[in-house]
């Protein structure tokens, strides 16, 4: 699978469309997402072209790696989200639901999430 330059965070990362930006810098970018499933609901994603979790974690550097988990916990300082706890999701492909071709992770907070799956 090739990465999709016109994948809709590749646009929003080429300054096309807009976004809520929370977090920036030379590696990372975050904003809220469009669609909010919970009071607290930012997508973190590399602002290099891999599709994936599995393709972030072959293919980008050391820098890149380090950049992006030190964004998430950046974020979550910042927002003072560990006191009442958050959870972090990356869906991946058809079974995991994955909607944008380029790697995000979501941190959704604000109110109790309730189980990780629906049941059933
Ligand atoms: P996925 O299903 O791929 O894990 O998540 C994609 C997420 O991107 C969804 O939660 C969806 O609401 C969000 N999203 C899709 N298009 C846009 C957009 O144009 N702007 C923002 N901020 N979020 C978007």
């Amino acid at each position: 699978m090739t990465y999709d330059d016109n994948n809709i965070f590749a646009r929003i990362l080429r300054s096309e469309i807009p976004n809520e930006t929370v977090y920036e810098d030379e590696h990372v970018l975050a904003f809220k997402d469009i669609n909010p499933q919970a009071p607290v609901h930012i997508l973190v994603i590399p602002k290099g072209a891999y599709i994936s979790i599995e393709d972030f974690g072959e293919n980008a550097s050391a820098e890149e790696i380090k950049a992006f988990h030190a964004a998430v916990s950046k974020i979550v300082r910042e927002k003072n989200l560990s006191a009442q706890g958050f959870r972090t999701i990356t869906n991946t492909g058809l079974h995991g639901g994955q909607e944008v071709p380029h790697f995000h992770l979501h941190i959704l907070a604000g109110k109790p999430l309730g189980r990780m799956l629906p049941e059933g």
